[in-house]
Formats: C-alpha cells, structure tokens, sequence
C-alpha cells in the first residue's frame, strides 16, 4: 500500500464513519483476530463498526475481547444486508475472492460502499477500492499491525488489540514456526506483549481448551493416515459417520493436517473431510518448499490459498475424491520428487 493511497484512507476516516469489517467463510484465528482488532482500533477513532462473519466459527476463538459482537451473516441475514447497504466503508480481511464470504458474495459485490481489502493470499481479484495484499505477509494480523502504523496510529494499540494480533498471528503462523515468520513478525510480537497481550494466556485458550471427543477424533484420523512413498506424500480422510461418532464440533479437525506434514520425507500432506450438510468433501492441503497447493487446489478442487496451505472442495463422493487425488499426482510426480 503505497503513501498515497495511506493518505487517501487517512482522510476517509478522518470523520466517524459506518464500517462493516468481514472475515471469509468458516474463519479461522487470522481471520477473527485481524477483524476484531480491526474493530477495535477503529472503534477509538469513533466509527461506528460492525463485524460480519459469513458463518460461525469454532469455540476455541470464542474468548476474543469484543468476540460476542460479531454477527453471523448465515443466520442473521435480514439485519446484516441492512446493515451492508447503508454502510460507507467495508473492509474485506483475510480473503482475496468475493468467493470466500459464501451468501455475502452478492450483497457486498452489488453495495456502494468504499471497499478495502486487506489479505495476505495469492492471486488478488481486482474488487476493492484499495488493496492491501503481501503474499510475504505471516498473517492478516501482521498486516492490520502494520496498517495501523501506516496511519500513524501504533500508540492506539491497547491489550485488546494486541490481543487479537497476536492470537491471529500465532495461529498462521503455526505459532511462529511457518517460513513466512520472520523477524519483524517477532518484533511486532515483541510490542504486541508489551501493549498487554498475555502470551501464555493466548497459547491455554486455543491450543489447550481440547474435549475427550477431539483427540478421539484425532486418534481415528491419524489411523486413517495413508502414506504415498512414491510421491512423498500423506493424506488422512474423516468420513461423515466417522465424525458423528465423535461428535464433531467446528473446529475439532484444525491442524489434523499437519501430522501428515510431519511424517519424516513427507512434502505434501492433504486431509478430506467429508461434509454431508453441504454436500462437499472440504480438503486442506499443506506443503513444504516450493511445492505450490495453491496452484493444485485451483487446478483441481475449486480452491487457493498459499503456497505452503490452500484449501479447497470436491463435490464428488469422498471415494471418487480419493481416487481422483491420486490420479492426480503423476501430474505432479517431478516437482515432488525433487
Ligand atoms: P485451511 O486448510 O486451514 O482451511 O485453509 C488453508 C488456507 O487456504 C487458508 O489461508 C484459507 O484461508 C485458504 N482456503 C481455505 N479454503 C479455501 C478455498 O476454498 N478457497 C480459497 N481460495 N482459499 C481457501
Ligand atoms: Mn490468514
């Protein structure tokens, strides 16, 4: 975002305005974190904010200073489309694709309102009147700590954005161990902790909040693991009766995926999890190096993301999905032997 357009913002909310902030569909801590601190750091300079969340999100984020304002747009729709059409300002975070806010798509595509994206994925679309993308970025939240400095702002951090940065980086990240954290992630870290973000705290309420239920789940999935020497490669499927015998809630299967990232020579690991609801398999792809599921998830399974995670969607069985995952990979035979 260059010095112009700051300065163009700058003004913009140089007197309080209505703003809607919304995350993608099924958002996870970035996307949460980044709108809530969003939100709060608006909300000092007086606007009138709103967050809209596409759809719920699981209990774990659900301990965020200001969490219980967040409206749900699938349940709420009535209110949430008034509120979209009469506001001055949206806000687009964590996402880069109208695609990625489900229902919202239409209503947020066709408002007036002055949009401005900020997002940390591959291959923006071209919907906003300001886009603040870096695919070099952790997270969204690195990116709104620098927005906030951008405008000259950092004495407004207080505990509770720092709070929701730092919850929101640490999950991106895979608490702070992804290549893309580098040392002004942990500088902002560093700041973050001293504005009142209490770390350990952060770590207990999203890592540490486990039912018996999930690492049942977990245990089945990892049973499920199968491995593809050949192509170095690991997956892990979750059928819909398997969920329901553990009685799965949003959120149980985060992080699944990287137990078969962690299997030694392992490059390219995948979890399936069938949705009987939506009809759809969702996948969730992960990989080391230069290896791009971004560009296999947009080639095959109607999805992006980053180079090293990208997810994505089947409507096949999750049989034909399997079968077609591996009909797949000789496409891909060379770049994952290297
Ligand atoms: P996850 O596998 O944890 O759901 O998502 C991994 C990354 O890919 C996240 O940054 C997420 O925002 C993105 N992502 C997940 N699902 C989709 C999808 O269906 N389409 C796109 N474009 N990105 C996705
Ligand atoms: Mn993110």
């Amino acid at each position: 975002m260059n010095a112009g357009e700051i300065s163009k913002i700058k003004t913009l909310l140089n007197v309080p305005k209505a703003i809607v902030i919304i995350p993608h569909k099924n958002p996870d801590g970035d996307a949460i974190g980044s709108t809530l601190a969003l939100y709060h750091y608006l909300r000092l300079s007086h606007h009138n904010c709103t967050i809209i969340a596409p759809n719920d999100y699981p209990d774990f984020l659900k301990w965020m200073p200001g969490e219980t304002t967040i409206l749900k747009y699938d349940t709420q729709q009535e209110s949430c489309d008034t509120l979209i059409n009469k506001t001055d300002i949206i806000f687009t975070l964590d996402f880069n694709a109208l695609n990625r806010i489900g229902g919202m798509e239409s209503v947020v595509e066709n408002s007036n309102s002055i949009k401005i994206m900020i997002d940390h994925h591959q291959q923006p679309d071209d919907y906003a009147n300001f886009t603040y993308s870096d695919v070099t970025m952790s997270s969204t939240c690195e990116m709104v700590y620098n927005f906030i400095e951008m405008l000259g702002d950092k004495d407004l951090i207080n505990k509770d954005i720092a709070t929701c940065l730092y919850a929101g980086i640490m999950t991106d990240t895979g608490s702070f161990r992804f290549p893309l954290t580098t040392s002004a992630t942990h500088h902002i870290i560093g700041e973050l902790i001293e504005k009142g973000a209490n770390n350990a705290e952060i770590h207990n309420q999203i890592y540490d909040t486990n039912s018996y239920d999930r690492l049942q789940l977990l245990g089945r999935a990892l049973s499920n693991l199968k491995v593809l020497p050949e192509y170095r490669t690991a997956f892990i499927t979750l059928s819909q009766e398997e969920l329901n015998t553990f009685n799965f809630k949003k959120g149980d299967t985060e992080g699944f995926v990287n137990y078969g990232l962690s299997l030694e020579g392992i490059i390219f690991a995948a979890i399936f999890i069938e949705n009987q609801q939506e009809n759809i398999i969702k996948i969730s792809l992960r990989s080391k190096g230069d290896f791009s599921v971004n560009e296999l998830s947009r080639a095959h399974f109607n999805g992006g993301g980053h180079t090293n995670a990208a997810g994505g969607r089947s409507d096949l069985s999750l049989k034909d999905t399997i079968d077609k995952f591996i009909s797949i990979l000789p496409e891909y035979k060379q770049d994952l032997n290297l």
